[in-house]
């Protein structure tokens, strides 16, 4: 039977998704090479286990559920109260005031990045190039017409708006960035809360790696910078900051002053039946004192295995961003060893990633996968065991001489 009526749109999403593609061709390396032990750099998913403080909720959660007075079923749509209070807590510690009516708890921060399309009219969404897929494949799902704000070399691997039409339109911006661990100051995003407050566009604001922010002076939240409540919502996780890439738990923040608070409530309570109980518990957990201290020790960890990185590819002098808000290195290929120093007749980041995998068994990720501009880079992810990664920067080395 034919099916009919299909969202036509689904077509303009391209070939496979990128980690697909990348898990296909390394499956195949694997078969070809048994002996080499593969080094994952590659997709950016936590290694390490989730902290005590979290397990210890979940199993006392648990417990709970299988007792009388301790059973609960479906809960409140928009969360937990406790949760959403300890969100707004965790807020106010740098000074941004929301009160529980504006933090929606979600199942993680990909659902909802794509889900905000359906309060918009068809439209525009103005989207960093390269950035993370989900902004432009939610945006094409949701028939919009998108447009690309370009992060290069040149603007410090962070878009601008200066050259973006002045259109309503949803704006996705995304700090610190995955692909390219670069991360906005102040200054850089009160520019995009003027573009949008004067175009009539809402900013989505991903900071689902806020939490790798080193430098106490660089905003953690769209709601730092003043304007920003009339024109941005921000879409955060539990994800990266305290492992939770498989429990799933996160949260989105609309204003009470934005229509967008109501409207959200509304979808939300035909959409979603809210983040299970045992995730929310889980993720107060981590947000106490005693489960926060042992997410920042995580956090470190990660970026420490950044920064061996980042020495590394220094020590070969290769010019890259990211490594110190982010768990990600933003190699640019041109001239450097990941592309045999341009004698390999490498041209494009799917040829230098099969050159890197067969020269030092390291998965890395096309920097193509996110973008057009990301022609020409890899990313590299310290998301990885601390002996995986030294090891890597070993081969790193060998791939210099
Ligand atoms: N936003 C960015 C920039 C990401 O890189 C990711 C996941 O890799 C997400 C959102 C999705 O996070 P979650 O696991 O909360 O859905």
């Amino acid at each position: 039977m034919e099916i009919r009526g299909l969202n036509p749109d689904m077509e303009r999403l391209g070939g496979g998704y990128l980690f697909s593609e990348v898990a296909r061709k390394v499956a195949r390396y694997r078969r070809e090479h048994p002996s080499v032990r593969t080094l994952p750099l590659g997709i950016g998913d936590v290694t390490l286990p989730l902290p005590h403080t979290v397990v210890n909720e979940l199993y006392a959660a648990s417990r709970e559920l299988g007792e009388a007075d301790g059973f609960v079923g479906y809960g409140d749509v928009r969360g937990m109260a406790e949760l959403r209070r300890a969100i707004c807590e965790r807020y106010a510690r740098r000074g941004v005031e929301l009160c529980e009516r504006e933090i929606f708890i979600n199942d993680g921060a990909k659902g909802d990045l794509g889900g905000i399309c359906e309060l918009f009219d068809v439209g525009v969404s103005v989207v960093p190039d390269p950035s993370y897929p989900v902004y432009c494949d939610a945006s094409i799902i949701a028939h919009r017409r998108v447009i690309t704000a370009d992060a290069t070399e040149e603007n410090g691997y962070l878009p601008t708006p200066h050259d973006i039409e002045k259109i309503p339109a949803l704006i996705y911006l995304c700090s610190p960035s995955n692909p390219t661990g670069a991360a906005f100051t102040h200054k850089a995003l009160a520019e995009w809360v003027e573009h949008a407050r004067a175009s009539g566009s809402v900013i989505v604001f991903d900071a689902a790696y806020e939490a790798y922010i080193s430098d106490p002076a660089l905003p953690h939240s769209i709601f730092e910078i003043e304007g920003a409540r009339e024109c941005a919502i921000e879409i955060c996780s539990f994800s990266k900051s305290a492992g939770f890439t498989g429990l799933r738990c996160g949260w989105c923040v609309i204003p009470t002053s934005s229509p967008l608070n109501k409207l959200w409530e509304r979808r939300l309570a035909c959409r979603f039946n809210g983040a299970s109980c045992l995730s929310q518990r889980a993720a107060l957990a981590a947000l106490s004192s005693e489960g926060e201290r042992e997410c920042s020790k995580n956090i470190a960890y990660y970026l420490e295995n950044a920064d061996i990185l980042a020495r590394t590819l220094d020590r070969l002098g290769v010019s890259f961003c990211g490594g110190k808000h982010a768990p990600y290195l933003w190699v640019k290929l041109d001239g450097s060893p990941f592309c045999g120093n341009n004698k390999c007749g490498i041209k494009s980041s799917w040829d230098a990633f099969s050159f890197l995998l067969e020269r030092t068994g390291i998965v890395s990720t096309p920097g193509v996968g996110f973008g057009k501009r990301g022609e020409g880079y890899l990313r590299l992810s310290s998301f990885a065991p601390r002996e995986d990664i030294v090891e890597s920067a070993r081969r790193l080395e060998g791939l210099g001489v």
